[in-house]
């Protein structure tokens, strides 16, 4: 096993890596910008070292510093966490050409599945069933565009094959807008991913967002660990998840995420992965897959008793996985809420120092949380502050439970969503399951 491990992120998830290391006697080391000397896990860790002023271009995205950092603590192995330079195709074959062990999958996998057009095709022949479309980066013939617009059937959508973060997206409802609409997008997407390709999709009109976690040894060993529906979103951003997804079948669950196991063996995958699907009509579309750990990752341990991020550093270690496919037994239902220090009315970010924090507790409740009394949120990364994670025998009992921890958890000096939690917690539709990805945006225009 690793010795030391350095730990290339911040916040929530990088406390979450130190709790992993800890438990399994691996010595740690926090990088962190200047603006981040305070943070719980900074303290927490044996060694820490500042890599570069707040901007995450100068720190956390800077991997001359992190390198060095790593050369010069003498660490075995770097865990990128989520965002950042997770899913960085150059990093990870940085991180493994200056002989460090990249907590992830190889570089040539990150770079197959962060091309949404190669990760499409790849997908398609190993059998994990896809949105029907161009099957490929778009031409530039006019008439083709219009007879393939007009084959899928409108309403289409156009996305950039560099495209990510919810950006580089345009749906297009009839011919007379599909022309400019593919070349927008492609200018858009040369500027802003350096990269023109764009392909074309059936534009789903009240699908779910439903994914399925898969973890993968170098021992040809890939298993599913379930699915996870993550439907309620705002700008395509996550605001709460859960496991399992309401309304899924055993069958279902076992026909796809057997079939996402079998792509990670015919990709030669390693280490944890998320497959995202759309799903409407009783059938899953996939649309692509995260190379990494996910913000969501703790209600698929809570349903399956699993430690991802443990098994992230042992098949990073070269060990095989801890379980077999049949030991995986789903058991309960659980919800996390993505804790942000944003103003709920209007989603404007909130930094500032936090004057007061309780933690809810009770059984099944977990917080994944870096927060303490008087801790200063910065103003220059992510509004993400924690995650409330619920847990119980039902979905019903996983709810009751959520709904007693938003009720009791304080955080004051700064505005929270919070109450907006509370509201959906309380919403009916939420409340009868399987509301699709437009749900929470419709109900907030009201
Ligand atoms: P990103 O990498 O930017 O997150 P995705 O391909 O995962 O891009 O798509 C993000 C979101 O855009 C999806 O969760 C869904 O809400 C919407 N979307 C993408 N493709 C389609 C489609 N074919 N039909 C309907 N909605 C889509």
């Amino acid at each position: 096993m690793f010795d030391k491990i350095l730990i290339a992120n911040r916040g929530e998830i990088a406390l979450r890596i130190l709790r992993a290391c800890r438990e399994m006697g691996i010595k740690t080391v926090a990088v962190h910008s200047d603006a981040d000397r305070d943070l719980k896990h900074v303290r927490l860790a044996d060694e820490s070292v500042c890599i570069g002023p707040a901007r995450s271009t100068d720190s956390y995205l800077n991997v001359p510093a992190i390198i060095s950092a790593a050369e010069v603590t003498d660490a075995e192995a770097i865990h990128p966490g989520y965002g950042f330079l997770s899913e960085n195709a150059d990093f990870a074959e940085r991180v493994e050409s200056s002989g460090f062990v990249f907590i992830g999958p190889r570089a040539d996998t990150i770079r197959l599945m962060g091309d949404k057009v190669s990760a499409k095709d790849a997908m398609q022949k190993a059998g994990v069933p896809c949105v029907p479309g161009s099957g490929g980066a778009l031409g530039d013939d006019p008439e083709a565009n219009l007879e393939l617009a007009r084959k899928i059937g409108y309403p289409v959508i156009i996305k950039a094959a560099g495209g990510g973060g919810g950006r580089g997206m345009r749906v297009v409802h009839s011919d007379g807008a599909l022309i400019n609409a593919i070349s927008l997008t492609r200018s858009e997407a040369a500027s802003a991913f350096n990269n023109p390709v764009v392909y074309m999709e059936k534009y789903l009109e009240k699908p779910r967002h439903v994914e399925f976690q898969v973890i993968a040894d170098e021992h040809g060993n890939a298993i599913s660990l379930g699915e996870r529906d993550c439907s309620m979103q705002r700008r395509h951003q996550k605001v709460i998840e859960e496991a399992p997804a309401p309304g899924i079948t055993d069958e279902q669950r076992k026909r796809i995420g057997d079939r996402c196991a079998e792509a990670c063996r015919t990709i030669g995958y390693r280490g944890a992965g998320t497959f995202e699907f759309l799903y409407e009509d009783g059938e899953f579309f996939f649309i692509e897959m995260n190379t990494r750990v996910q913000v969501e990752h703790p209600v698929t341990e809570m349903v399956t008793g699993l430690d991802i991020v443990r098994e992230q550093i042992m098949v990073a270690a070269g060990h095989p996985l801890s379980i077999t496919q049949e030991e995986v037994v789903l058991r309960g239902h659980s919800i996390e809420c993505r804790i942000n220090a944003e103003d709920p009315a209007n989603f404007m970010p909130s930094p500032g120092t936090i004057s007061q924090y309780h933690a809810p507790g009770g059984p099944g409740i977990r917080v994944d949380t870096h927060i303490y009394n008087g801790y200063k949120v910065p103003p220059y990364y992510d509004s993400m502050i924690g995650k409330l994670v619920s847990f119980g025998a039902t979905r019903d009992i996983a709810i009751a439970r959520m709904r007693g921890a938003l009720s009791e958890i304080v955080v004051e000096g700064i505005k929270t969503n919070i109450p907006l939690h509370r509201d959906l917690l309380a919403d009916v539709s939420f409340q009868n399951g399987g509301t699709d990805i437009h749900y929470l945006e419709k109900k907030l225009k009201l």
